[in-house]
Formats: C-alpha cells, sequence, structure tokens
C-alpha cells in the first residue's frame, strides 16, 4: 500500500515551501509516500518560452531564458543547503541544464522544433525540482530515493498531450515502482512527464502532474492520492474569480470531473478517472496549511447540493452552422462533427434546432480550415471571444425548478447557448467573456443563497 502525495508548482516555488513538502512527506513515511513533484514555480513557462524564442532563431533570448532557469534553481539550492550544495545534486542539476542550453541551442540553429523536441525542452523543470528534492530528503536523513517516471509512465507518441497507457503502467510499476515504496522511505519522481515505449520523453499537457498522480496511485492501488497545492480545497468557484468561495468537504468524482472539464485549474480534467476506476479517493490540500479545510473527492461521496460548485472557461468560439437543405437528413451532424474530428477540435457544448447546430470549440481551433470544409454545405457564423459557465451539483437535474433558478440569477447577461441534460450534474451557459465574471459571481450569490 502507497500514498500518493503531489505538489504543484506554487507549493515547491521556495526552499521555505520544499521544506515544508519534506516534514509533510515525513508524516506520511508509514504510508510509503510516493511523491510526485512539478516543477518549481512558473518554470515550465519559462521552458516553453525559451523553446519558442529557440524555434525564431533567437538563440540568445533562449539562452537568456535557461539562464534564469539555472539561476533560480541555483538560489534555491543555495536557499536549501547553504555553502554545502551537496556535490550530487550539483552535477545532476547540471547535466539536465546543460542538455537543455544544448538542445535550445539546436532548435535554434535548425529554426525548427519538432514537438518531440519540445517535450524533451519541458520536461527539464520536473527533472530539475525532483533532483532539489530528493537531495533535501537526503539531507534530511529521510530514507528514499529519486525516481525517473519515464521508467514507468508509458505513452504514446503524441507529444505534447501524449495518451498514457495505463495496463502498461500498471505493469512497469509493479515491476519498477512497487519494490520501492515502502514504509519509512519516500520515493520521489516526476509530475507531468512521461516516455514512449522506445524511451523517448513526452508530457501529458499542461497541468499534467495531477493526471500523473492519479495514474501513479491507481498503478500501484493507492490508498489515496493526495493533491496539495494553494488553496484549501475545491471551492465553490474559483476564489480569484469570487473571493467569498469557500472549500466544498465532499465531492463526488463526477462532480470534480466536471468541474475541472469546465475549467476549475485547481484540478487536471483527466485526473479523476484512473483513481476513480479503482475508488482511490483523492483529496485537495493546502501546502501551506496542511491542518487546515480540504476536499475529498471520492466514487460514493457527494456534494448533496443541487447547486454545489461553479466552474468557467474562456475564451471559447461559438459557431452556429445553418443548412435548410441538409439538416434534416440522416447522418447529418455524423458529417457536420466528422469535420471537426479531422481537425482534431473537440466540441464542448452543442444545441440543436430544426435548421442549425450551434456549438463551441477551443478557441485556437483552426477556423479557417474549418469554414472552408463546411461552408459549401452549410452558412457558418462565427462569435469569437465566448466563455462557458458552468453549475455542477449531483442533485440538479432531479431538483425542480433549478434550471429557472439558474436563468433567473443570470438577469441581464446575454445567455447565447444553454446545455443541460447530457450529464445529469452539469448546466452549462454561453455568454461574451465580458460577462464571465459578472455571471460566476451572480450564480455564486444563487448557490450560496439554496445553502442557507
Ligand atoms: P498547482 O500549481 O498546485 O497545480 P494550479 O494553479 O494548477 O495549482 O491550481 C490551483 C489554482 O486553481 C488555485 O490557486 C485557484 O486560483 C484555481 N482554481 C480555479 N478554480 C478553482 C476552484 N473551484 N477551487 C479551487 N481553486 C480553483
Ligand atoms: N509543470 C507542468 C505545467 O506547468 C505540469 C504541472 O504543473 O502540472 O503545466
Ligand atoms: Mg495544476
Amino acid at each position: 500500500m502507497t500514498r500518493v502525495l503531489k505538489f504543484g508548482g506554487s507549493s515547491v516555488a521556495t526552499g521555505e515551501l520544499l521544506k515544508r513538502v519534506a516534514a509533510l512527506a515525513r508524516e506520511a513515511l508509514p504510508h510509503a509516500p510516493l511523491v510526485v513533484l512539478s516543477a518549481t514555480g512558473k518554470t515550465t513557462d519559462a521552458l516553453l518560452a525559451a523553446a519558442r524564442a529557440a524555434e525564431r532563431g533567437d538563440a540568445v533570448g533562449a539562452r537568456e531564458l535557461a539562464l534564469g532557469i539555472r539561476a533560480r534553481h541555483a538560489a534555491l539550492a543555495r536557499e536549501l543547503f547553504g555553502d554545502d550544495v551537496p556535490a550530487e545534486l550539483a552535477l545532476a542539476l547540471d547535466g539536465e541544464l546543460s542538455a537543455l542550453e544544448k538542445r535550445l541551442d539546436g532548435v535554434a540553429m535548425l529554426g525548427e522544433l519538432s514537438a518531440r523536441s519540445r517535450d524533451a525542452i519541458a520536461s527539464t523543470g520536473e527533472l530539475l525540482s525532483t533532483r532539489l528534492f530528493a537531495a533535501l530528503v537526503a539531507r534530511e536523513e529521510l530514507a528514499g530515493e529519486w525516481f525517473d517516471v519515464r521508467r514507468v509512465l508509458r505513452t504514446d507518441a503524441s507529444f505534447g498531450s501524449a495518451e498514457p497507457n495505463e495496463a502498461r503502467i500498471r505493469e512497469l510499476c509493479a515491476a519498477e515502482l512497487a519494490p520501492r515504496v515502502r514504509p519509512g522511505r519516500v520515493v520521489v519522481t516526476q509530475g507531468f512527464v512521461g516516455a514512449t515505449e522506445h524511451g523517448v520523453t513526452t508530457t501529458l499537457g499542461r497541468g499534467g502532474s495531477d493526471w500523473s498522480a492519479a495514474l501513479l496511485g491507481a498503478a500501484l492501488d493507492a490508498d489515496e492520492v493526495q493533491i496539495w497545492t494553494d488553496v484549501e480545497g475545491v471551492y465553490t468557484a474559483d476564489p480569484r474569480i469570487v473571493p467569498e468561495a469557500r472549500p466544498i468537504p465532499e465531492l463526488s468524482f463526477a462532480e470534480a470531473a466536471e468541474l475541472a472539464a469546465f475549467g476549475a485549474k485547481v484540478l487536471h480534467p483527466a485526473t479523476i478517472q484512473p483513481a476513480t476506476l479503482r475508488r482511490i479517493p483523492v483529496t485537495v490540500r493546502h501546502t501551506a496549511k496542511p491542518g487546515g479545510r480540504f476536499t475529498t473527492i471520492r466514487a460514493e461521496a457527494a456534494s448533496g447540493r443541487p447547486l454545489a460548485a461553479l466552474a468557467s472557461r474562456s475564451p471559447v468560439t461559438l459557431l452556429t452552422v445553418t443548412s435548410t437543405r441538409m439538416l434534416d437528413q440522416a447522418g447529418f451532424l455524423a458529417r457536420l462533427f466528422a469535420v471537426f474530428g479531422r481537425f482534431g477540435a473537440s466540441i464542448d457544448l452543442v444545441a440543436t434546432a430544426e435548421v442549425s447546430v450551434s456549438l463551441t470549440i477551443e478557441a485556437d481551433a483552426p477556423l479557417v480550415e474549418l469554414c472552408a470544409e463546411l461552408e459549401p454545405f452549410a452558412r457558418i457564423d462565427v462569435v469569437p471571444d465566448r466563455a462557458i459557465v458552468a453549475v455542477v451539483g449531483e442533485r440538479l437535474k432531479r431538483t425542480r425548478g433549478s434550471a429557472a433558478r439558474v436563468l433567473a440569477a443570470a438577469g441581464d447577461c446575454h445567455v447565447e447557448l444553454i446545455s443541460m441534460g447530457a450529464s445529469e450534474i452539469n448546466l452549462s451557459l454561453v455568454v461574451a467573456r465580458e460577462d464571465e465574471h459578472a455571471l460566476v459571481r451572480r450564480l455564486h450569490a444563487l448557490l450560496e443563497s439554496a445553502r442557507a
């Protein structure tokens, strides 16, 4: 039995925080802790910016960003170890950073950045943070080791958003990782990073460390997956938009998955699934307030409320496809969706009428190409800069009048699309982006009044 403790970028951003993480790992020793770390602070952003600079041929800009990353990690090492930085750590950090610099030089020289190179560059952050933390664990005289997650986290070769192979991960974890996680030891490994069957480095997409934690927890049959972050759990709304939002003590997997998918950044959208399948509870906790409130997400739990929480996502593009000739013909929707599928544009919400279909897609979907394909058989209206605001609650659909109350609370926010029913527990509204925060605040007030 093991317990997975995942710490996000903001939880490992300073020496002080890294020491807290070590203290939490120490407390978890009886549970055979597997510590999964993100890159420190904004390191992944800096790495990707360096990759882009190199791609533009700006070798100097890329080097400067890499030097910044080097300096930040050297400063963290000094903060943790003073003048006594362990030689092995200095060597390991230098190895990763030198490889990074060489990669950036190569990209700048060719002026070409493959998705594969971008992943090799992006993965550096997690390799660095885990090296630092493993050295701290050793300095604190905790037994343990640094483990390269690429030995077990098998994915396909879709660089940038690699698809994990859960069956292989389970096999590899049983062989390589399970024998290492034992009570009394701290095993330290990377979030976000994976590798193909041929050992080529991949990444799971931005925010992917949560997913890594759930995948590893599922593969090891962990007793709990703890997501340690900078808030006290999953809140009733994004606390940056609604300051009075509060943590929800219990959520069902379905509720948490809907919230994540519709923009609650606190969890990666895919996180919940590997844990759900094995009925492993996922808790979301505040690294700086370990004794504070937190959220437990379980298969069988539920908020028990018709309106539990809100999430929002923007920008999205609203498309309305109108075709008087085609819509009543069998297979029209299949043809329509096939076009989006071909361009890899994923559709979030759909509403259909007699002669038209409205749907939302990511703002960065290839609109010009999509429209060129669709225009021969339909008229396309494109409305950019929209937001999806989702109300989530386990009893939403079964509670009479909940949709009416949500729409009434929207007041004069102009709602352009409504979607409810596909999932029992989610009612989503599309509004102009400038109305997003106002709508979230109004709906939060409704949620609070429903609770009172
Ligand atoms: P980490 O670096 O630990 O992975 P993230 O930045 O990915 O952390 O996620 C934590 C942030 O998610 C919080 O600081 C908060 O601003 C944001 N957030 C958005 N929606 C919610 C919500 N419903 N509950 C809690 N936090 C949320
Ligand atoms: N470091 C990665 C990112 O910033 C993964 C993560 O933090 O979850 O996206
Ligand atoms: Mg995150």
